[in-house]
């Protein structure tokens, strides 16, 4: 079931996070973002559960640069996907 692209192309359907490779399965409530100097980058989507988990996680990324360093930014899905119709 495949609807509209545009918002479905640049929003996973499921929580980025994974523990010890088994993906997450709630359904994401935020998206997350590194606001650097040169622009903001998307990282991912994550759901409520694993949001404290996820900013741990990236800042030991940023330590490590595996992501660019900068101000991690969490911002509401439902504000970016205005019609989006959840069936679940
Ligand atoms: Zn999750």
């Amino acid at each position: 079931m495949y609807q509209d692209k545009t918002e479905l192309l640049l929003l996973p359907k499921q929580c980025s996070f994974r523990a010890e490779n088994k993906p997450c399965n709630y359904s994401p409530s935020e998206i997350i973002s590194v606001i650097t100097e040169g622009g903001e980058y998307m990282v991912g989507v994550i759901c409520s559960q694993h949001k404290s988990l996820i900013r741990e996680r990236m800042e030991q990324h940023q330590a490590k640069g595996q992501i660019p360093g900068g101000k991690i930014r969490f911002q509401d899905i439902k504000m970016v996907t205005t019609n989006c119709m959840k069936v679940y």
